[in-house]
């Protein structure tokens, strides 16, 4: 949605993301892919899609993938493929997309905020166990902009809780944490293929990954019906499918997501290194980890002046995000659990991500330093 309403402007911008770019780079492979779909007559959950889920699972280190039609609906069948019962306390972050929290919602699940580490911009584990209650089932790290959350620290307190944990891995395709993969630490991980995800459909898409047979077996069983075989419902499931063409295409573009993720790192090493020395905030990647820049976020105390400043030299910076899921209408008051958010609120207030994409040229980037060091320079 957001690139869509920076081309609906009509000027040319350098966006945020830019999924037209990413197609255009992989076409004659992308449109031979969905050729081939087209032709074949299968077109959900077919052949193309279990090739998919066997490529992803293997490219993390796991035993199953689960396609499903978003990532949204990827956490909501995690959920439910853990025997979430309604009223559940699942533990997560409010500095998150919505879907996130919407999808524990869903499933019947309590969400309970924990605060955001301000360096990772993931969950703070120094505040976890505090939020742990009789009720709690599930801990759900994301990992935001690209960054994986402390994964370490998550996965011994939910050991000794005996709590599950799913990552939300939306973010962070290809991202790794002390040399393996996140959505390889969970009992189970969700990922997302919207357009601009770094691994991005030409439409919505998700998995549920898992290394537990048991659990990729009734994921896969609620998916469509709770099906076991056609027409005879073994488990009250639903429908949140894959479809073929996404698939193939997805193929496609996992063999080339490694490089993709190289592209945006070293973007990212030009930014930083360029803007060193100005007011700003800059991202670090964490000790043990490999940062997949989902979003190269910044941080300004004169933020809005800033995005203002880079908009009226055509360059699409965005927020993620404006408002923490808590302090949103469908949530506040409702929902949050008894911590301080304050690196939440905080971070809302100052962050803002430049324009990130692996096909954004050299010229482009440069084009975005000067704008920041001009912006920098007035100190307005
Ligand atoms: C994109 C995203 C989702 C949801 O994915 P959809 O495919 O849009 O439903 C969930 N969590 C995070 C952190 C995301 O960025």
């Amino acid at each position: 949605m957001d690139y869509l309403c920076a081309q609906s402007t009509g000027i040319s911008m350098i966006l945020c993301s830019n999924p037209l770019a990413q197609y255009l780079s992989q076409k004659t492979e992308i449109d031979e892919a969905i050729r081939r779909v087209l032709d074949s007559g299968r077109y959900v959950l077919g052949p193309e899609v279990q090739a998919f889920e066997e490529e992803f699972a293997r490219y993390l280190g796991v035993s199953s993938g689960i396609g499903v039609g978003s990532g949204t609906e990827a956490i909501h069948l995690a959920l439910a493929a853990c025997g979430l019962q309604a009223g559940d306390e699942v533990i997560t972050v409010s500095h998150t997309a919505v879907a996130t929290v919407a999808a524990i919602e869903l499933a019947g699940g309590r969400p309970v905020f924990v605060d955001i580490d301000p360096v990772s911009y993931g969950l703070d584990s120094s505040q976890l166990e505090k939020a742990i209650t009789g009720k709690t089932r599930v801990i759900m790290p994301v990992h935001l902009y690209g960054q994986p959350a402390d994964l370490d620290a998550i996965m011994n307190i939910a050991r000794r809780y005996r709590l599950r944990v799913i990552e939300d891995c939306a973010q962070a395709h290809g991202a790794l944490y002390q040399g393996r993969r996140v959505g390889s630490w969970g009992d189970l991980a969700c990922f997302s293929f919207y357009p601009t995800k770094n691994l991005g459909a030409l439409g919505d898409g998700g998995m549920v990954v898992t290394d537990a047979p048991d659990l990729a077996a009734r994921a896969r069983l609620l998916r469509q019906y709770g099906w076991a075989e056609r027409n005879m419902s073994s488990l009250p499931g639903w429908n949140t499918r894959l479809d073929e063409m996404q698939a193939a295409l997805l193929r496609v573009k996992l063999r080339n997501l490694d490089d993709q993720n190289a592209k945006r790192r070293r973007l990212a090493q030009f930014y930083t290194g360029a803007l060193q020395g100005t007011d700003l905030v800059l991202p670090r990647a964490l000790e043990g980890t490999t940062h997949v820049y989902h979003l190269y976020v910044v941080r300004s105390r004169q933020r809005d002046k800033l995005m203002n400043f880079l908009r009226d030299r055509g360059i699409g910076g965005l927020i993620h995000y404006p408002v923490p899921v808590h302090r949103q209408p469908a949530y506040q008051g409702r929902i949050g659990g008894a911590a301080r958010l304050d690196e939440t609120e905080r971070a809302a207030g100052e962050v803002l991500s430049l324009p990130m994409y692996p096909e954004l040229t050299e010229p482009e980037a440069q084009q975005v330093v000067a704008a920041v060091l001009a912006f920098d320079g007035e100190k307005i």
